[in-house]
């Protein structure tokens, strides 16, 4: 370890765990039970569908299962980004046309709003920006995957993205080496476990049962087990994400997808000045091992990219430990961005794992013959789409149960959309392993390089991924 990360912190959840205090964890099941909606996990998903049905139809019922807290997993340990982006829509557009694409798109545009509107609403304090996203290109390759990105979004109805310069680029946020960047409106930055503390009250607020240190250990029609009970209910909504993989029968279901955050101690005003990002936009780039950050409320960055992408028989972490090289990558990413940041402190470093289908589109589902409905497989990109997911569960539930009709939501092409299992080991590790080497290799190459076009390696790893 370098002296620079021998003070870091490492787990504890997260360090907006640390930041914000770790909650007080609410009663567990104490016996079976019966509702008329059980919910299994308490993330943004979980909690998001409890408070749009509940709101909808106050008189239901509804029982939320944490294995551990509300925020426990990829909802408190993100990095914030409140954005438009959702997994799977260039193939939805494959599948289902433009224009349906688009439908899901605009729907998204509308959700960063939404989640600020309904955070506003509830009196949710959780240090939320509106500066959009920049997304940086530092490489010949990167600048034509970035120009090839912008057009696509602006394809996709984002008339008000705007494409800037190295010039422009640096009036914004001084990126060493960045010769373009596009930025949208459509984000914000958000303090993750502010939002999904605020949420889990809000939803209790109304009416919701939440019981916590319950971990499901099986979801079967009309019944989700625990070691305490059984929770009997009509429907039983699976918002478990990354972890869907201990659940009895899904181990192949969505892969639990590992990513890593580094916090930097706070900047001073001078190591601002040299860094600039006075708009507070979230800011990532187009390497293929991408990074991801933002300033946050109290003056750090927060920094995130790709650790050991996978662990072997689709295991999880132990409460957001990460490994010391990966800290390490991630500080000399954050110094390669930010050359005057040499010296600064990492305080905190974190991991957690996302949930990736085989397609890598994420969807939302209700199995009308069982009553078992799921939403999740966002790729990384979950904190806005959950609260999409979850509105279009909600619709989906009470469709079924003859209490509301067809919507704009239940009509999405996401609605519904199945997709095979994952390989069994040892092919998932191999091919995961082999996927993400193959991007990294690609970065090295087109920065050595400087060639124009993305490398073949990398284009090749998307193929064999189904990953575009
Ligand atoms: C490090 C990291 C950075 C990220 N950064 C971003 C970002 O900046 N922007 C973005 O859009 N997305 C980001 N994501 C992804 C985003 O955080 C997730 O997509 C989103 O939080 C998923 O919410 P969820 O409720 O579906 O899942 P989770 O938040 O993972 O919640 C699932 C919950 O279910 C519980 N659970 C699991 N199994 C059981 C069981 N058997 N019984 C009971 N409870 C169970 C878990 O304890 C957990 O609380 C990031 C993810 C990670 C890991």
């Amino acid at each position: 370890m370098t002296s620079s990360t021998s003070t870091v912190v490492n787990g504890g959840i997260s360090f907006w765990y640390a930041d914000d205090g770790l909650p007080a964890v609410r009663e567990p099941l104490a016996g079976d039970t019966s509702a008329d909606v059980a919910i299994v996990g308490g993330g943004y998903t979980g909690l998001w569908t409890a408070y749009y049905l509940k709101k909808a139809a106050p008189f239901l019922r509804i029982t939320v299962l944490e294995q551990r807290f509300c925020g426990y997993g990829a909802s408190g340990r993100n990095g914030g980004w409140l954005y438009n982006g959702v997994a799977g829509r260039d193939r939805y557009a494959r599948l289902h046309g433009h224009e349906a694409a688009v439908r899901l798109q605009r729907a998204m545009n509308d959700t960063v709003g939404e989640v600020v509107r309904a955070a506003e609403e509830e009196g949710i304090e959780a240090d939320i920006h509106r500066g959009g996203v920049l997304e940086v290109a530092r490489t010949p390759a990167q600048a034509a995957r970035l120009r090839a990105f912008h057009e696509a979004e602006s394809a996709f109805g984002e008339k008000d993205r705007e494409l800037y310069g190295a010039r422009e680029t640096a009036e914004r946020i001084t990126v060493a080496g960045a010769v373009a960047s596009t930025w949208t409106p459509h984000g914000a930055r958000v303090h993750p476990v502010k939002l999904v503390k605020g949420l889990a009250a809000a939803v209790e607020a109304l009416g919701v049962t939440i019981h916590e240190s319950t971990p499901v250990t099986e979801i079967r029609p009309q019944h989700a087990v625990t070691p305490y009970g059984t929770v009997r209910a009509p429907y039983v909504l699976r918002c478990t994400e990354g972890f869907t993989a201990n659940l009895k029968g899904q181990r192949r279901t969505w892969l639990p997808m590992n990513s890593s955050m580094i916090a930097t101690e706070p900047l001073t005003d001078g190591q601002w000045e040299a860094v600039g990002w006075a708009g507070r936009e979230t800011l990532g780039d187009m390497a293929h091992a991408y990074m991801y950050a933002q300033r946050t409320a109290d003056g750090r960055i927060a920094l995130g990219g790709r650790g050991v992408p996978y662990r072997f028989g689709s295991r999880t972490d132990a409460d957001g430990r990460t490994q010391t090289a990966t800290v390490q990558a991630l500080r000399r990413i954050l110094v390669s961005f930010f050359p005057a940041l040499a010296g600064v402190r990492i305080e905190h470093a974190w991991s957690g794992v996302l949930g990736v289908p085989r397609d890598w589109c994420a969807s939302v589902t209700l199995d009308r013959s069982t009553g078992i409905g799921w939403a999740g497989g966002y790729v990384g990109s979950g904190v806005a789409t959950a609260n999409l997911a979850a509105r279009t569960l909600r619709d989906l539930v009470r469709l079924d149960s003859g209490q509301g009709g067809r919507t704009e939501l239940t009509e999405l092409p996401w609605a519904g959309h199945r997709v095979r299992r994952w390989e069994p080991e040892p092919l998932r590790w191999l091919g995961v392993r082999g996927l993400y080497a193959a991007y990294r290799a690609a970065d090295r190459r087109e920065a050595a390089t400087h060639a124009a076009e993305t490398s073949r390696i990398a284009r090749a790893a998307d193929r064999v991924t189904g990953r575009h």
